[in-house]
């Protein structure tokens, strides 16, 4: 059962057709943890979640998509706990602070030595409770994905595929060693590396005849699969879905 729990969301992300199933994997699991943390669940009413999120805080992405969601009040409740913690540091930081002297106009090029207050704001601004939980789930999708690979139909399944896109290809790099089964090692490297490289050639050839397609003659010629070529070239090499309108919650 725990085994198809895991192994149904890869399934699915297969079945969507999209050019990466990494990608759709992201995006399931950046939506739900959205859900989480300002959805209907009101998870941000709990103590212990409350806790986190004034420890961890969120990058500006995702305050972006908080935002979007659109629970104006559970928003406001999340920052006002984080304001608290936030400020109490921050001010015992500024009271410390000691300006560095100016700069001579000849002296030693180098990065002057960080102060407490920019190191602690850097630290404090550059953790996010999203991106923290999104990671934690696509580090399982990712082990998973490497499990099936035993299976000599999911091999297939793969073969068969659009490929990955090069952010996720990448992490499947890095990854390989540590996780491939071993009767999958070869037959790994032989078929994901052209599996990518042909794949990015045919989003290229769409892209090629998407420009095609804005001379005059080819006016009346058929779009093929260019439609949409622009979003899948650019999800092909920094992942992601460009062309996604923000994620709202859904009317009560
Ligand atoms: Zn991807
Ligand atoms: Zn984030």
């Amino acid at each position: 059962m725990r085994e198809q729990i895991d192994t149904m969301p890869i399934h699915e992300a297969y079945e969507s057709g999209d050019e990466c199933p990494f990608c759709w994997l992201e995006r399931q699991a950046e939506q739900s943890a959205i859900r989480y943390t300002v959805g209907p669940c009101a998870s941000y009413m709990e103590p212990d979640v409350r806790g986190v999120t004034d420890r961890k805080g969120f990058c500006r992405d995702h305050m972006k998509k908080m935002f979007d969601y659109g629970n104006a009040l559970g928003n406001a409740l999340i920052l006002q706990t984080y304001y608290v913690g936030f400020l109490e540091t921050l001010e015992n930081r500024m009271d410390c602070y000691e300006p560095p002297e100016k700069r001579k106009l000849f002296a030693k090029k180098g990065a002057p030595e960080e102060s407490e207050l920019v190191s602690w704001t850097k630290n404090r601004l550059g953790s996010c409770f999203i991106c923290d939980k999104i990671e934690d789930n696509m580090d399982r999708f990712f082990r998973t994905f490497f499990a099936m690979l035993k299976d000599e139909e999911f091999c297939r399944r793969v073969e068969s595929s659009k490929g990955f896109c090069m952010y996720h290809f990448i992490h499947l790099l890095e990854m390989a060693p540590e996780e491939l089964p071993n009767n999958r090692y070869e037959w790994f490297y032989k078929t994901v590396l052209p599996l990518t490289r042909n794949n990015l050639i045919r989003v290229k050839g769409d892209l090629d005849w998407f420009i095609e397609k804005f001379d005059y003659r080819n006016a009346s010629a058929d779009w093929k699969n260019s439609r949409d070529a622009v979003t899948r070239a650019m999800e092909k090499l920094q992942s992601g879905h460009p062309s996604d309108g923000p994620y709202r919650s859904e009317p009560r």
